[in-house]
């Protein structure tokens, strides 16, 4: 069954036209759907519900009579959440319309007329509809993972998969009949959990994540001998610049330990990044990244750390983790920050188990109606909250410090205090972790007081700041004490160029201080910590890469 497109408006000419260009378009893919009023298409949206049917998509009319554009989307996504929303608005309802962002989660407003389509309409709607695709395409008929969602290595591989955008179905054992069944049925698999089944009948038990990566066909080494400029790190800053480098002719090559996206792959929405008024899910920016880097030519591989840098004048080399090694005239390194582990009395067997370092949105599901704690009281801890508010029954976010007011944007504790399900504790830390192979309550101390209490949780995910990743660089690359790389003038000790500079010239903006070894992002020295510098930092690089080849 195809699933469906489904478009409202009360003028029958307008209505037959979006219906016709829709199908022009889409109907390969899609079933298209119209409806003459808000009402009619509520009846068909639950018709829809009933028959098991996948809406991808509403467009739909904001000036309508009885029941506005709007008001239709407020009960529809009730229905169907995962659905791409879009307003069909004349000039003068843009109001509305960016009101609609905050109160639905409006995707895109349209301006009517939308002549050409090609230009006006198709883009906008592909976008949508390959975001939807990839995130809430119906139940897969692929790869299963079964397991125990309470252990470890469970969550290794669900975070790989997830990480990664590849869909899969997820059987518990602990819960699962069919689950049991599977695993007991597979001689003796059972005993190593988790089990991985392929489409193709095959099985992987315990994969680690390389495992997985090579038996998806995902690349994880390299397919040149030689290249013009090594990324390492997949964030923003290293997706911008395999962009940029590959769609410049340069022979690039990225490394990503985990999976493309970075800390950004792992917010829930983006609000900020420039030329998306709705926000966008970290998985969709670094899914888009990554493609558009693929294809400018870029190889992207995964699963593969970057252990060590080397100098072998003129050529840089790049130690993986698997011993092999890249070379090329250039490096990018990009490879960001990483969550600071929080110190408390028997957390750490808990890490996989209940315990999560950042948003591992994944997780959602297995938390849906529990209760879960948040730990931080920035911005990621506030997003954090904010989409797990929608699936567990309640969130409580422990905040070190007296107020959520030093470390949050003012519109992001507007919508915590909004929301209902959503406690807020401040002067509040965690001293101890307990449970019984997975967790099941924290001992919370108050600061002010000194005293301890004890709060169930099913889950806890922690979001305490973030330290560079730089062990990498070793001696070869300077970093400033807290371990972020030192760049362009700051390398220079006392106008002097540093130790072991062959050329004769000062180093360039996002230069290290060995020639030909750049740095871009959160992990460098002075950087901006947003995507969008991370993402500009990468890009801008290039031109300081192209000079520097200009020259070996
Ligand atoms: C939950 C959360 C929400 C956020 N929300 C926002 C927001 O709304 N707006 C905003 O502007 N900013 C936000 N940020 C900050 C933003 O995500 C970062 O500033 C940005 O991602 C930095 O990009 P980067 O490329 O420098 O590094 P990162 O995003 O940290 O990416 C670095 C990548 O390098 C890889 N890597 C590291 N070491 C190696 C190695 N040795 N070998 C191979 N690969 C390696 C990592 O796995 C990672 O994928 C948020 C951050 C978090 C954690």
């Amino acid at each position: 069954m195809k699933p469906i497109i489904l478009t409202v408006d009360d003028d029958p000419e307008v209505l037959n036209a979006i219906e016709r260009d829709l199908r022009h378009h889409f109907r390969a893919d899609y079933r298209v759907v119209k409806a003459p009023s808000g009402e009619q298409a509520l009846d068909a949206v639950r018709q829809l519900r009933q028959r098991g049917a996948h809406v991808a998509l509403f467009l739909v009319d904001e000036r309508m009579p009885y029941m506005s554009g709007t008001q239709f989307l407020v009960e529809a996504v009730k229905i169907y959440p995962d659905a791409r929303r879009v307003l069909l608005t004349a000039y003068a309802d843009t109001e509305t319309a960016i009101t609609a962002i905050n109160r639905i989660g409006l995707d895109h407003y349209l301006l009517k007329p939308w002549e050409p389509p090609s230009e006006r309409l198709y883009p906008v709607l592909d976008d949508l509809l390959s975001d939807w695709f990839a995130r809430a395409r119906p139940a897969f008929d692929g790869i299963r993972v079964v397991g125990s969602a309470l252990a470890p290595a469970t969550y290794i591989v669900k975070d790989f998969l997830a990480s990664n955008q590849v869909p899969y179905q997820w059987l518990d054992v602990d819960s699962d009949r069919t689950a049991r069944e599977l695993v007991s049925g597979s001689n003796g698999l059972g005993g190593h959990l988790p089990v991985v089944f392929f489409p193709d009948g095959t099985t992987l038990s315990q994969p680690t994540p390389r495992e997985l990566a090579d038996r998806l066909g995902m690349q994880t080494r390299a397919q040149k001998p030689f290249y013009d400029l090594i990324v390492v790190g997949g964030g923003p800053a290293g997706l911008a610049a395999a962009v940029y480098g590959a769609s410049e002719g340069l022979r690039t090559i990225l490394v990503e330990r985990s999976a493309p996206g970075g800390q950004a792959g792992t917010s829930s929405k983006i609000e900020n990044y420039l030329g998306f008024p709705g926000g966008v899910s970290g998985a969709d920016l670094a899914r888009r990244a990554a493609t558009q880097a693929k294809r400018f030519g870029a190889e992207i591989i995964t699963a593969q750390e970057a252990v060590e840098l080397k100098r072998e004048d003129p050529y840089r080399r790049v130690v993986l983790s698997d011993g092999s090694e890249l070379t090329g005239y250039a490096i990018l390194v990009a490879p960001g920050m990483e969550v600071r582990r929080l110190e408390a009395d028997g957390l750490e067997q808990f890490v996989g188990a209940g315990v999560h370092y950042g948003a591992a949105l994944y997780e959602a599901a297995t938390y849906r109606g529990q209760d879960i704690i948040i730990v931080g009281g920035a911005n990621s801890a506030g997003q954090g909250a904010m989409f797990f508010s929608r699936h567990a029954r309640k969130v409580t976010m422990l905040v070190r410090g007296p107020d959520l007011k030093s470390g949050m944007s003012q519109y992001l504790i507007d919508r915590i205090n909004e929301t209902r399900n959503i406690e807020v504790l401040t002067n509040t830390s965690i001293a101890a972790a307990r449970g019984n192979g997975h967790l099941e309550s924290v001992m919370l101390r108050d600061s002010v007081s000194g005293m301890e209490r004890e709060m169930n949780a099913s889950a806890m995910f922690i979001f305490i700041g973030t330290a560079p990743r730089t062990m990498l660089c070793g001696n070869l690359v300077l970093c400033d004490p807290h371990g972020f790389v030192l760049t362009g003038r700051d390398v220079m000790i006392d106008g002097k160029r540093p130790a072991g500079w062959t050329v004769e010239r000062d180093p360039f903006p996002f230069e290290t201080n060995v020639p030909g070894i750049f740095c871009a992002g959160d992990a460098r020295s002075g950087s901006g910590k947003r995507v969008a510098s991370a993402v500009g930092e990468g890009s801008a690089t290039l031109s300081m890469v192209h000079q520097y080849l200009a020259t070996v």
